[in-house]
């Protein structure tokens, strides 16, 4: 953290949501936090951006002209940050988006070319650090409950947002918060319970008029966001009505909803995330009797039927709503700007927000076998170094690549990049080579390998919008990762075995080389070196089972050994 210089201005906090935004800012004269109000007088603002013939238009003004210009109005590109345009997740949206995404350079999705820190930099802002939404929302509640946290408290964060969904396990300790355990779906959120009102309705409608209003796009989109309304409604409301006049082919729609009828048509969506709730309770290995505080985050967690078998689940407990869920993200981000600029040393209690990795992070070593240098889960930031050694005299450069993930084949990980380091002296094999991995608070990795001799180095920068992986592939690259550990260890125990036939031949060379052997020995250690270099040149190694490369060890010493004696 740099506080060298003084900061100047507000500090704000900004929640860029996938379907709604929000910012606030610390007052430091009232010790409190406040939300911003848009130009309409809403406390939070549609993430839509639309183009007319003459002018940009964002927010409630992009979203209410959407059905009239449909391929000109951006929404949910959140969705894109940090992804390929060839991702599959993003080719799925692309199909329901109206409005066109191209693939640029890098294959980069081309509408969201800047990220997140690009935007706030446009945008004028001094981007002093990003944060996970789950934290913001517990340093929001930090600051509610300061007064009682004392020892260590369990928090889990329940995100149901407007197309997301994520539940996180949280540890505050000291003044340390630790990520335990997260889960979610990328896909799931207010969007589908609007979507299940919406189809409820056009039966209906089709019924009682007999007509099929599925192909007018206009229609449906009035009734969309109608629907949305009556959603908001239901959560205070037993019955919510609809009113579109002249809605298809002249014929008005006025009908009515009831909260009964709307949680039967999204119950198998609301038990999807009882369940995902349960998962990341289970993988968080703590019992969901030590959950101290249940914090509500995200628009839809204000349904009362999700709110109830929430409540259900942890055994009757009262979930945390004094800060709207909507507006928690953004509370605890201002909160944490002002922290950072020192704005609110009398008031804010003084958290240091840490971070964990969700994966492993390290390189791949001689025969494919990943070498993690930072574990997972470990709290960020954080700067690690190792030693490695060549594997061949006079080895001049060496090709690092950077992977994150848990499997022991490091190419069945996610690569993050390559580099090569060169110049490293001539020497003999086993000669080190140190490479560091420089974790910042932001989630930025640096890693650097350095040959100390002659002070050679080469590093790469890794971003976390540079083929980083969204949270729904870490979970598959974890889960992976148990499924095949069996095979895994195979794996591992094969690639020691041959790297460690690979140095026996090594120091049988050697000795061949500069010892006096007499003939016979000589004859004899040829051959064995010999079979074994056959076997490690074999091209179809990968089908050779572990035992062939132990029995040829075994050989191997059973000759050498007695002329090793000999020689000493
Ligand atoms: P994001 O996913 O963009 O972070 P939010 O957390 O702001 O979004 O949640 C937006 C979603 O919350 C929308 O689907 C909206 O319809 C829904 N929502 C907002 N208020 C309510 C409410 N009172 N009852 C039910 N759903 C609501
Ligand atoms: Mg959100």
């Amino acid at each position: 953290m740099k506080r060298a210089r003084k900061y100047e201005g507000h500090a704000v906090g900004i929640d860029l949501g996938t379907t709604y935004s929000c910012v606030a800012v610390w007052q430091e004269q009232h010790c409190r936090v406040e939300i911003i109000h848009n130009d309409q007088g809403n406390r939070t603002t549609p993430s839509y951006v639309a183009f007319t013939a003459n002018q940009r238009l964002i927010g409630d003004a992009a979203k209410n002209q959407a059905a009239a210009n449909p391929i000109n109005t951006v929404f949910d590109v959140k969705r894109l940050i940090g992804r390929k345009y060839s991702d599959p997740v993003i080719k799925n949206d692309l199909l329901m988006w109206p409005f066109k995404v191209t693939a640029g350079a890098d294959d980069k999705p081309m509408i969201v070319r800047k990220a997140t820190r690009d935007a706030g930099a446009i945008a004028g802002l001094n981007v002093m650090r990003i944060i996970s939404e789950p934290t913001a929302a517990a340093i929001a509640y930090g600051l509610d409950k300061r007064s009682d946290c004392t020892g260590e408290r369990n928090i889990f964060i329940f995100d149901l947002g407007g197309g997301t969904f994520d539940v996180s396990l949280l540890t505050i300790k000291g003044k340390v918060f630790e990520v335990k355990a997260t889960a979610g779906n990328t896909h799931l959120g207010g969007e589908d319970f609007d979507n299940r009102i919406v189809s409820y309705f056009v039966k209906e409608f089709n019924r009682k008029n007999t007509v099929d209003i599925s192909g007018d796009a206009r229609a449906l989109r009035r009734l969309r966001s109608a629907c949305e309304k009556a959603k908001r409604t239901l959560s205070y409301a037993v019955t919510a009505t609809i009113e579109l006049d002249v809605f298809f082919k002249g014929i008005d729609f006025y009908s009515s909803i009831t909260r009964a009828r709307f949680e039967e048509l999204n119950m198998d969506l609301f038990r999807e995330c009882l369940e995902t709730v349960d998962r990341c309770i289970t993988d968080s290995n703590v019992d969901k009797a030590s959950v101290h505080d249940v914090v509500l985050v995200g628009g839809s967690s204000r349904i009362p039927k999700v709110q109830e078998l929430l409540q259900e689940f942890f055994n009757g407990k009262e979930l945390c709503k004094s800060i709207n869920p909507d507006e928690a993200v953004a509370y605890g981000a201002a909160v944490k700007a002002a922290l950072l600029t020192g704005g609110s040393k009398s008031s804010a209690p003084n958290l240091v927000l840490q971070d964990v990795t969700p994966l492993s992070l390290g390189k791949a070593t001689m025969g494919d076998v990943m070498s993690v240098v930072i574990p997972r889960n470990t709290t960020f930031p954080v700067k690690k170094s190792e030693t490695f050694f060549t594997v061949q005299d006079n080895q001049s450069h060496v090709l690092e690549e950077i992977y994150e993930g848990e499997r022991t084949r490091a190419s069945d990980n996610n690569l993050l990049g390559r580099y090569t380091l060169s110049g490293i002296p001539p020497a003999p094999k086993g000669h080190p080579v140190s490479i560091c991995f420089d974790l910042d608070a932001d989630g930025i990795l640096i890693v650097t390998s350095e040959e100390k001799t002659n002070g050679n180095k080469n590093q790469i920068t890794i971003t976390n919008d540079k083929g980083r992986l969204s949270q729904e592939e870490i979970e598959r690259l974890i889960e992976e990762a148990e499924r095949y550990k069996v095979e895994d260890d195979k794996f591992l125990e094969k690639a020691n075995s041959i790297i460690t036939l690979e140095d026996y031949v090594y120091d049988m060379e050697k000795a061949l080389i500069s010892s006096k052997l007499c003939p016979a020995d000589k004859k004899k250690l040829n051959s064995a070196i010999d079979k074994a270099i056959t076997l490690l040149d074999d091209g179809n190694k990968e089908n050779i089972e572990n035992h062939v490369f132990v029995e040829c060890l075994n050989e191997s010493k059973l000759i050498f050994e007695p002329i090793r004696a000999k020689t000493r």
